[in-house]
Formats: structure tokens, sequence, C-alpha cells
């Protein structure tokens, strides 16, 4: 095969160019894969309608004339004749085609039909009629002066001799799929000679990116669960009598989750286990029994949260719940003082603290643990994948528990946490109700206003969220400082308002919080800081600014900090726009359900409030079409792994390897 090198009108330049698409080689190029297709199929001009998208052929009446509106703006009208029907045609910027537009020939346009002119904004002539067959014109992302024309160039280049690829499909599900092979499919994709073809072709791609994706992920599951885990022999009558003396007894779906921990851990495998649940569903209490037994077991546990404020958090509940059992908690933050660091660290080291909470410092170098067995991660989707592999590595094989309130689609579970087990928490404890939420404008403000006071003046608290604007901090504040001048206008004679935002000093912060939390505040101004996990459940109302700016998952996450208790809750979504996709989070509080709306809605893009990890991005699959082939490939993979055939398959083996290391 060719080397990019060789290849015709490809120069250093491009080269560089090309580079920053991730098209090193020319296998590279050969899977830079058109966005999508255009097709140019005959438009039947009975069936249009206003401004519908035509493509037509027919036969040039008079000689087009050209009207200059200025420098860079030219239009070119012509009459055109079509099965019978006269158009007119109009076409901008194309003046130099003018003198090949010859009365009485056939050419062929692509543009909108403007029906009550009788006229076509044409955006595109091609001299000579329509191909009888539906011409599929791949269209390629342009980047840096490289345009769809130039890639398609180099590729007919590539294509030119036998090319060199190599088909990761194993021979058995290509013949029991009877896929295309792999080079037809690859100059199918891009240079398609009929719908039908590509459409094979596509499907072919797209399987065999999903299935190496999902192999690469049951290939990684098994190895965790062979890797050995940590010997532990823990009695299930201890858990219990612990479980009894909780402040309140867990629901059904967390004792299942207990006791599915429970097995992980006296499993000689080691434990990879995701509980997922709602906001407020009760997963830090579950995630404190696994502590629990895995201190019975005489190992360290190590929880890290997103955050200062809730590791903050969690560490007042851990002192409330272990210190009565004698077992020493920590708290271990950027924030926390040299001196007592040091303590934390020697006592991690020699063994005395049993349980550590903390951010990422707790993934810092000079951390040492005397025997991490447990490593805990709270609202895991926003830690990015080396910080948590980071953690991981830090004991020798401690288990690994991820906690998330995100609940994502089906597809992404299956591709993000394809290599793990995973527990759900359905149901919220006992007398929760769900947090009623409404839509208000703007103008509705005074609305809002009153049903603020109504919860005030019964004694219960308010978060009120500022809007949210990622481009500047400065800005934020801005908000933040104007939405503390109307609260207090409105309020400030009758209550407390505190306002917290990202970037305060950590010890204001906590400082604002815990009055709050003692209720010395009554309104809590703030940015989406309080997003994850703060927990005061006399708060009964949410107010967010601009939501419209929010994912839906965010929003419910965000409205997750009220109805905490066994109080009716409110969350008022204030927006000007996009009322129908904010009216889905008044019909539903099921964090699922939600999710699946914002993926349909928005695709992948904020699903987890952070940025997609490398290994989520597929050049050809789209997790939201493609769904039942990643079903197949899943079941495929598995069955593929189960049958120790990939130990013969240096191309899969080769590519599981690189994987790992990776990974
Ligand atoms: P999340 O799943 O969002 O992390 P939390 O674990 O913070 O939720 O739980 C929310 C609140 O519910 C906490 O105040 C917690 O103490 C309480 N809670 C958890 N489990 C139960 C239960 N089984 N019965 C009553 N209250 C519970
Ligand atoms: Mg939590």
């Amino acid at each position: 095969m060719k080397q990019l090198e060789e290849i015709k009108g490809l120069g250093p330049k491009t080269k560089t160019t090309l580079q920053k698409l991730g098209i090193i080689t020319s296998e590279d190029l050969l899977y830079y894969y058109p966005f999508r297709y255009e097709v140019l199929k005959k438009s039947n001009i009975e069936e249009l309608k206003q401004d519908d998208k035509i493509v037509i052929d027919g036969v040039i009446e008079n000689v087009p004339s050209v009207f200059h509106i200025n420098r860079r703006l030219d239009k070119m009208t012509f009459r055109f004749m079509s099965e019978g029907k006269l158009l007119q045609v109009v076409i901008f910027n194309r003046s130099f085609l003018k003198n090949k537009l010859l009365v009485g020939e056939t050419i062929t346009v692509i543009g909108k039909y403007d029906y009550k002119h009788n006229t076509i904004i044409a955006n595109d002539i091609h001299l000579g009629p329509l191909p009888k067959a539906p011409r599929i014109d791949p269209i390629y992302h342009s980047y840096g002066g490289i345009g769809g024309k130039q890639i398609r160039s180099y590729l007919l280049q590539l294509f030119s001799e036998p090319i060199d690829v190599v088909d990761y499909i194993p021979e058995g599900l290509s013949l029991k799929y009877q896929f295309m092979d792999k080079e037809r499919s690859l100059k199918q994709l891009h240079f398609p000679t009929n719908q039908n073809s590509l459409k094979v072709a596509l499907l072919r791609a797209k399987y065999e990116e999903l299935f190496l994706f999902m192999l690469k992920m049951n290939y990684l599951k098994k190895e965790k669960q062979h890797t050995n885990g940590l010997k532990r022999d823990i009695s299930f009558s201890d858990v219990e009598e612990f479980i009894k003396g909780l402040p309140f007894s867990l629901t059904e779906d967390q004792m299942t989750c207990v006791k599915a921990i429970f097995h992980d851990l006296n499993d000689m495998r080691r434990m990879n286990r995701l509980v997922q649940g709602d906001v407020g569903s009760g997963k830090t209490i579950v995630s404190f029994v696994a502590m629990y037994m895995n201190h019975l077991s005489g190992y360290q546990s190590a929880l890290m949260a997103p955050t200062e404020i809730l590791a903050r958090q969690h560490y007042k509940k851990l002192l409330e719940i272990f210190e009565p059992y004698g077992i020493e908690v920590a708290v271990l933050t950027g924030k926390t003082k040299a001196k007592e660091k040091k303590e934390i660290y020697d006592g991690l080291k020699n063994g005395t603290v049993s349980i550590v909470v903390g951010t990422h410092a707790l993934i810092s170098e000079a951390v040492e643990y005397q025997n991490l067995g447990l490593v805990i991660t709270d609202e895991q989707h926003r830690f990015g994948v080396n910080q948590r592999s980071n953690l991981k590595n830090k004991g020798v094989t401690p288990d690994i528990l991820y906690m998330s309130a995100t609940p994502i689609p089906r597809t992404y579970a299956l591709t993000i946490y394809g290599d793990m087990d995973v527990s759900n928490i359905h149901t919220m404890p006992n007398g929760r109700l769900p947090v009623i939420t409404t839509l208000k404008k703007n103008e509705e403000i005074r609305e809002v206003l009153e049903s603020m006071y109504q919860e005030l003046k019964s004694g219960h608290q308010v978060y009120v969220i500022a809007p949210l604007i990622e481009e500047s901090e400065k800005i934020d504040l801005e908000n933040v400082n104007l939405l503390e001048e109307k609260m207090q206008k409105a309020f400030g004679k009758l209550y407390k308002i505190g306002v917290l935002h990202g970037k305060m000093p950590s010890k204001e912060k906590e400082e604002v919080m815990l009055k709050f939390e003692q209720n010395e505040i009554q309104i809590l101004i703030s940015t989406t800081v309080v997003e994850v996990g703060v927990d005061v459940a006399n708060a009964t109302m949410m107010v967010i600014f601009d939501s419209e700016r929010f994912g839906l998952s965010a929003l419910h996450q965000l409205r997750g900090r009220v109805g905490r208790s066994n109080l009716q809750s409110y969350c008022i979504l204030i927006s000007d726009f996009e009322k129908e996709r904010l009216s889905i989070l008044t019909k539903t509080t099921d964090g699922f359900e939600i999710s699946e709306e914002d993926f349909k809605l928005r695709g992948s893009g904020d699903l987890f409030g952070v940025r997609q990890s490398g290994e989520m991005q597929f050049k050809i699959a789209d997790l939201k079409k493609d769904f039942s082939i990643l079903l197949r490939a899943k079941e495929d993979s598995e069955a593929y792994i189960l049958s120790r055939k990939l130990e013969e398959n240096s191309a899969l083996k080769k590519y599981i390897e690189q994987a790992k290391v990776l990974s």
C-alpha cells in the first residue's frame, strides 16, 4: 500500500495538517470516514413543499444573467425546463459558470425549492443529467483548508492498488453475518456505488468498531475478575450487627447492594463494582457498610470524593458512625495543613488510620498505605480515567467500589462501565416524597419569591442556583453578586443569606456550608458547587436560574439536593427558553429516564458533566443509533473470549495487548 509520502499532491504542509486530524499513516487515512453522505436523488417536484430540498435535472432555457451585488457577492439567474415545468433558477457566487451554461444544455440543479415563486435557490449545479441511480456524495469534515475533494483524491490513489489493512472481525463471525470483506467495505465507505452497498459497508465497519471495543471491555473485565483479590473471611452476622446499629434500617435495594459487596469481598476475585442510584437513594451508607466489612478483615479503606465539601461531609458522617467502634477516621484534602497532613500520612503508613476520606489529595504520590484493601470512588463519573487508575494502584490489589448518582443510558452503561459489575438502588429511603418541579419565566419572579417565602416561613431553607457561565469565572461571580442583591432586597430583613461559589477559599466555603447546615443561613445562593452530594435535609426548595443552560441530568442532580427528608420539597426552574426540554423534569423524577432523554436530545456531550474520555469516541458507530449492533458485538465478543480463540488470533491479541497498556 502507498505511504502518505507517495501520494501525489500531499506535500509536507498537508501532512502536518493531516497529523492534526490524527492521520499519520495511510491506514489512518482509510479510517478517516465521511461524517455523512448526501444522496442525490431526483426529487418528485409534485411532492415538494415550500423550502424543501430539491435535486432535479432539466434544460437551460435562456442565457443566464449575472448581477454583481458587491465585490464579493454575485447573483446569476436563468430559466430552466424540467419535465414540462418551467422554473426560475437563482444561484449566488457562481457567475464563473456562466459560459458553460449554454441554452439547450441539460444540467442538474441542487438547492431549495421556493414553491411560491416557482424558483429554485440553488447551491450547486452539475453539468449533465442526473445519473439514473441515485448518486451518493460522501461528506468529510474540512479542516485547515483540506476538504473532501483532496481527501478523495488521496484515497483514490491509495485504492489504486490493493490496500493492506487488518481485518479484526474473526472469520467465524464474518461468515455468520456474511459481512462484506474489509477492503471492499472501506472502498464503499469512501466511494459508495449505491445505497445498498453503502449500508452493508457501514454495518460492517460499525460492527468491527463495536466488536473491538466490547472485546476489549470484556477482556479487561475478565482479567480484573481473575486478578486475585484479598483474602478475607468476614462473617455476615457481624455485618448485620453493624447494620442494626445504624440510625435507620436499610432499604431492600441497599441491602441487596450490601450483600453483593459482601460476596465480592469474601470472594477471592477482586471486586470491581459500581453502585448506581439516584441522588438521595442512600449510596453513602452502603459504602460505609463496605468499609466496615473491610475493616473487620483488617484492611484500610479510602473514600475519594470529587469535592472538598463533600469529602468533609462524608468525614462528619464517618465519625458519627465509626467513632463508637473506636475505628480511626481521617480526612485528607488539598487544603489539609502540612502538620496535620504529615500525621495522617504517618497514620496511613503505620496502619493506625483505618478509614481515610478525601479529594484527589488521596492519590498524591506521598500517600502510602499500610494495607489498603478497599478503594471507593464517590460520584465516580466526575473523575477522569487516569485519576481512577492512580488511586487503584496505591494498594496491592485493593477491591474497588464506585458510586454514581448519574444513571446513564443503557448503551453507555455497557460501554463506559462494561468492565464492571453493576448494582442499582432504585428506591428512595422510606418517606421520601418526589420533588415537585415547576417551570417559571423570568417575568414570573414575583411568584417565585412568593413560593420561596412560603417555605421560609414554615422554617425551611432554600437553595438558589446562580446561572452558570462556563466561559468566565468573573461573570459567574457577577451573577452570584447580582442575585445576592436581589435576594437581600426581597428577604434580607427576615432571613440570612449566604453565598457559595467555586472561587471562594475552602475555609469560607466550609463556614457557609456549616451555617446552612445549622440553619443559621436560610437562603443559600450558589453556583453548581452544591451539585454533588451536599445534604441538608431541612432545605425544601431549590430555585434554578437560567435553567436552559444545564443538561437535564445536571438539573436532576441539582434538584436532588432537596427532597432529602419526609418534607414535601420543590424545585423551580426559571427559564425563558427550551420549555419543552425542561418540562421533562416536571413530569418525572426517574433519573434513568431523564438521562435517556438527555442522551436523545443532547447526545453524550455533557452527560457526565465531564469531557468524554477518548475511549468513548467512536469513529463510525453512533451509540444513539447503533445500540442493537452494540448488543450483538457484546454477545459475540463474550462468546469469542469464552471459546478461547483469542489466543490464536494474532491481530486481536495485539490489539488487546495495546488496550491493556492504555487502560
Ligand atoms: P446519595 O445516594 O445521593 O449519596 P445519601 O447516601 O447521601 O444519598 O443519602 C441521602 C440521605 O438519606 C442521607 O441523609 C442518608 O442519611 C439518608 N438515608 C440513607 N439511607 C437511608 C435509609 N435506609 N433510611 C432512611 N434514611 C436513609
Ligand atoms: Mg452520595
